[in-house]
């Protein structure tokens, strides 16, 4: 679809670590949560009740392993799960590593990027790295 974030595959808040089964899983450039991912179903639908059986079984264990991978990587205390997408309506879960005693520890992360938190290339690059070692 155009002007569609996720269909154009565009980054410019986000890199492509891999693709998976029916999904990519991106890194954020704001990485003031670290480890914090972003999981889009490749096809462009917008609400989880649109894919099939089989493409909601394929996302679970898309999502399974992709936050299996981010959690071996960064070994955060909990890993969150959101979907918003009333601006980007394509469905997209955000995975969000959380700390204990870290940022927005025991309440909901903060969706607006950290001025703060956007990582030079070569270190996103080496997260990238880190999380394709534990796919
Ligand atoms: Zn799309």
């Amino acid at each position: 679809m155009e002007n569609c974030r996720y269909c154009n595959r565009t980054t410019d808040i986000v890199k492509i670590v891999t693709d998976l089964e029916v999904s990519t899983l991106y890194i954020t450039r704001d990485q003031a949560y670290r480890g914090r991912c972003i999981l889009a179903l490749k096809e462009h639908k917008t609400e989880f009740f649109q894919l099939d059986a089989d493409e909601t079984a394929a996302f679970g264990r898309d999502m399974a392993k992709a936050s299996k991978a981010i959690y071996d990587a960064f070994k955060p205390d909990k890993i969150n799960y959101a979907a918003f997408g009333d601006t980007y309506p394509h469905l997209h879960f955000h995975l969000v590593p959380k700390y204990k005693g870290g940022k927005s520890w025991g309440g909901p992360f903060e969706l607006a990027s950290d001025p703060n938190g956007s990582l030079p290339e070569e270190e996103l690059a080496g997260l990238i790295k880190t999380i394709r070692e534990k796919l």
